[in-house]
């Protein structure tokens, strides 16, 4: 469960990301924050790991808050709720297995420590690799794959964390449209099989259609619109 309440961001620059922000996304449900460039989206999902800080109001995720959070409280929110970008953060010089064995840090520190992970760790990896559908990449150097399958890998990083949270911020802007429909197919239905809490922003309005429970929408930093994917009409 995550909760903001009358959230506002303010940026050093004195722009404002969020201009009071309330919002619950219950356990389990797949939501999808649209609007035009500058709305806000992108604020919106990286306040809920504190990428970016909260200047006002509440934010809780799984009854931890996140505004003021620190430190270790931090680093546990964070190794809680897994992260996808837009352009794949991966490091691509090494194999797909090791960038998935990254998201084995914060479970495995020693290991990642020393690069040397357990039959355990690796398990998870190889399995968040099969589900979506890479696993034949597994000792490829990622700098090799495909936009879509570089995108796939950081997806199973991400599954490899185990996390209740998953936050993807613009996760398909850089992939063609077959691609990142294809993308978004995976990304919706390994959520569907683990329940995990998911939160993604798009710029466009057909993809968040095809695969929402619910979907968000902002302008100016503010949410003017909030229901079920099938009920979303030109008001965004
Ligand atoms: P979106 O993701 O919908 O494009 P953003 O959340 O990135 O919107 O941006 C919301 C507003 O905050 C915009 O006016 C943007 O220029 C501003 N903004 C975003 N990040 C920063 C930053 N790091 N410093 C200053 N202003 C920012
Ligand atoms: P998006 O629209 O996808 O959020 P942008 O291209 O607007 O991305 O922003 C890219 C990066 O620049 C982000 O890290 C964002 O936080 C930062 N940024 C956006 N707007 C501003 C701004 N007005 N001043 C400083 N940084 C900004």
């Amino acid at each position: 469960m995550i909760t903001f309440r009358d959230v506002h961001v303010t940026y050093p620059t004195g722009t404002k990301g969020l201009d009071g922000v309330s919002l619950e996304i219950p356990e389990g449900e797949f939501v999808v924050v649209v609007g035009l460039s500058g709305a806000g989206k992108s604020t919106l999902v990286r306040a809920v790991n504190g990428l970016v800080p909260v200047t006002s109001g509440e934010l809780e995720v799984n009854g931890q808050r996140v505004d003021g959070a620190r430190g270790g409280t931090l680093r546990r929110l964070r190794a809680d709720v897994g992260m996808i970008f837009q352009g794949f953060n991966l490091v691509t010089r090494v194999s797909v297995l090791r960038n998935v064995l990254m998201g084995r840090l914060s479970h495995s520190p020693v290991s990642s420590l020393f690069g040397v992970y357990g039959a355990a760790d690796k398990e998870i990896a190889f399995d968040a690799l099969d589900r979506v559908g890479i696993l034949d990449k597994a000792y490829v150097r990622a700098s090799r794959l495909s936009g879509g399958q570089q995108q796939r890998v950081a997806i199973a990083r991400v599954l490899a964390q185990q996390p209740h949270v998953v936050l993807a911020d613009e996760p398909v802007a850089s992939l063609d449209p077959p691609t990142a429909n294809a993308v978004m197919a995976d990304l919706r239905r390994v959520q569907r099989q683990l329940g995990i809490t998911t939160v993604v922003n798009l710029h466009f309005l057909d993809l968040a259609k095809s695969f929402a429970d619910r979907i968000v929408g902002m302008r100016a930093g503010r949410i003017v619109f909030d229901g079920p994917a099938a009920e979303v009409d030109d008001r965004v």
